[in-house]
Order: C-alpha cells, then sequence, then structure tokens
C-alpha cells in the first residue's frame, strides 16, 4: 500500500516527501548499489516531492547514464535517484535507509543480482 515517506539526507539539507508502497523494496548487487548498501522502493517521480536542498544536490552517472544518481554535497548521503522504467515512464527510487519516519529494520527487502543484468 502506498503511503507517503518523508526522508532527509545525513546533515538535513536535502529533505522530501514520496508516495511509495514499502512492499517490494530490493538490495541490489550492482557495482554501485552494494557498495552504497541502498535498499530501494521504486515511485512514479510525479509521486515524489523535494522538499529543501535543490542547490545541495549533487549528480552522479554512470554505466549507461540511465539513472541519476543524487546526493547531498556537505554529507555524502544518497537519498534518492531519478531514472526511467522499463515502460518509459519517469521513476524515483528512494534509499528506504535515509526514510526518516519507519523504524530501522521494519522492512524486508529482496535481492536482486543487478551485477549480472
Ligand atoms: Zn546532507
Amino acid at each position: 500500500m502506498a503511503e507517503v515517506h518523508e526522508g532527509s539526507c545525513h546533515c538535513g539539507a536535502v529533505t522530501y516527501a514520496v508516495e511509495t508502497s514499502l512492499d517490494g523494496l530490493i538490495e541490489c548487487n550492482c557495482s554501485y548499489c552494494y557498495r552504497k548498501g541502498f535498499v530501494l522502493a521504486f515511485a512514479p517521480k510525479a509521486a515524489f516531492t523535494l522538499k529543501s536542498g535543490e542547490d545541495q544536490l549533487g549528480e552522479y552517472r554512470f554505466n549507461r547514464h540511465n539513472i541519476a544518481h543524487m546526493f547531498c554535497k556537505t554529507c555524502g548521503v544518497q537519498p534518492f535517484g531519478f531514472g526511467t522504467g522499463p515502460d518509459g515512464s519517469e521513476t524515483a527510487a528512494v534509499n528506504v535507509r535515509t526514510l526518516t519516519d519507519i523504524e530501522p529494520w521494519s522492512w524486508t527487502a529482496e535481492r536482486v543480482d543487478g551485477r549480472n543484468f
């Protein structure tokens, strides 16, 4: 069930809200996600709202450059990224570890083999 969740980077410069479900979370073993330890939830980009910190965001792209990985230039935390889904729709990928309104470890995530896609 999709609900509105709040999140932030570590220093608090970047804050956001997203309407998403915490069912179907994934952890990915690709070269980037694995290093970062992401647990990801996905939402249509229209369901994502940046509340503060637009000028604090840096962007990192690699491989096919399809995904804009957004990080805070002050604390380095990456709360979310933007890309396109398999059907071409604009999608936000939220780092569940940066949600501030849920208990740590209250989620479960499925491991996906992004390394061998
Ligand atoms: Zn920060």
